[in-house]
């Protein structure tokens, strides 16, 4: 316990020139403050090397090209394991911009050689699996973060993120959906700025500072959320926090490479250590939709569009039950008692409002904003609409379906 106390406090960071060779033992693990404290002995330097060589690898040829530096935090350790934070990073005023990773690596026997696994692949959860270094909790996200978990980026579009400000402000969005290096991966980011800049954590998850100006998020179903360009923020390694905790300011900062010009944050969604398209997700009770090209775009909320550089208000995490109102560019929906048209009218629900699912049906086919569909959901009140004015973020039912 005593051991582990002391990695959580010491953690030690390597910083890898890539334009020189790997640093030898010696100077990676001898300081035992600043530069770095030693970490599993003299197999450190080896452990950095074989780390970073990992999320090259893993950035492939075409991003690696890009990214000539590298720096490997090792947040705990034991004889056999060590788990800690990689990021690529890019010199400062580059295009580019830094990729981050958590890693697990292992002992592959009594040499110098380790088995390292980075999140998103299936050894990353075999790893903390049977990971001594790694908390109870921590193993329980890591295995939701092996790359076997796909589903939400194939069709289901629920993520229980807000947007990373207080719920009721208004911030602007500078930039729609955007690759995060602004190159040709998915478009996965969003630059904003607003309000009181203060950012905060879009839901329950595992925080990490891989490099300054830079927190990732970790959450229990495959999701992570990034947030760059910080300033003031938290020094976390796999610090727990709770939607709306403040994490740090709107900044310029670019501790890990690449360029801000002005005060923002530079806000990614990712799924199992992979950007993926932000667009159709729903945050805030918002979904963001790509433009022609990047940068561009809109937001969503029931039929109201704003255009990228007008304001959104953070209505907070959409529930996984819930839905929000798209009466296609009406103002209301009818709720009817039953699920069909046949059915009499019992009142209105307007655009844009919450709804919580109860369960769903088979009733009359409509066509909304998003298709048509068969499907209609029966609300906690009791009442009825049909699904296709009713953007959940997954074709089919949220809530399953009605008993007999
Ligand atoms: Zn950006």
């Amino acid at each position: 316990m005593g051991r582990t106390v002391r990695w959580v406090a010491a953690v030690a960071v390597v910083v890898v020139g890539f334009a020189v060779a790997v640093p030898v033992a010696g100077a990676v693990v001898a300081t035992p403050v600043a530069s770095g404290a030693s970490v599993a002995g003299a197999a450190s330097a080896d452990l950095v090397e074989q780390v970073t060589r990992a999320a090259r690898d893993r950035a492939g040829a075409a991003e690696a090209a890009h990214l000539t530096g590298a720096e490997v935090r090792v947040l705990r350790s034991d004889r056999r394991q060590a788990y800690g934070t990689v990021v690529l990073t890019t010199p400062p005023g580059a295009d580019a911009l830094p990729r981050d990773w958590l890693f697990i690596a292992e002992r592959d026997g009594a040499g110098p050689a380790w088995r390292v696994a980075l999140d998103g692949q299936p050894a990353f959860a075999d790893l903390a699996a049977r990971s001594g270094v790694l908390s109870e909790r921590e193993s329980a996200v890591f295995a939701a973060h092996g790359g076997r978990l796909s589903a939400a980026v194939n069709g289901d579009y629920r993520t229980g993120m807000g947007l990373p400000w207080a719920v009721g402000q208004s911030w602007t969005v500078l930039g729609g959906p955007h690759a995060h290096d602004a190159g040709s991966g998915p478009w996965s980011s969003l630059d904003l700025a607003g309000g009181d800049q203060r950012v905060l954590a879009v839901r329950d998850g595992l925080a990490y500072t891989p490099c300054v100006g830079m927190i990732r998020i970790l959450h229990p179903d495959g999701y992570a959320s990034r947030y760059y360009h910080l300033w003031n923020h938290l020094r976390a390694d796999g610090t727990p926090v709770s939607a709306g905790t403040h994490l740090g300011d709107t900044g310029t900062e670019i501790g890990c490479g690449g360029a801000a010009n002005a005060r923002h944050v530079h806000f990614s969604l990712m799924h199992n250590g992979n950007f993926v398209g932000i667009a159709n997700h729903i945050i805030g009770k918002w979904l963001f939709r790509n433009g022609g090209a990047q940068y561009g775009g809109s937001a969503l909320h029931g039929s109201r569009s704003v255009p990228v550089g007008g304001q959104v208000q953070n209505y907070g995490a959409l529930g996984r039950t819930q839905g929000i109102v798209d009466a296609n560019d009406l103002a209301t929906v009818n709720r009817r008692s039953g699920p069909g048209v046949g059915y009499p009218v019992s009142g209105t629900v307007a655009d844009g409002a919450t709804v919580s699912i109860a369960c769903s049906a088979d009733g009359t086919s409509h066509t909304g904003r998003w298709g048509t569909s068969s499907l209609w959901n029966r609300l906690t009140d009791g009442t009825w609409v049909s699904d296709a004015y009713v953007y959940t973020g997954l074709a089919g039912p949220v809530n399953g379906r009605c008993g007999p």
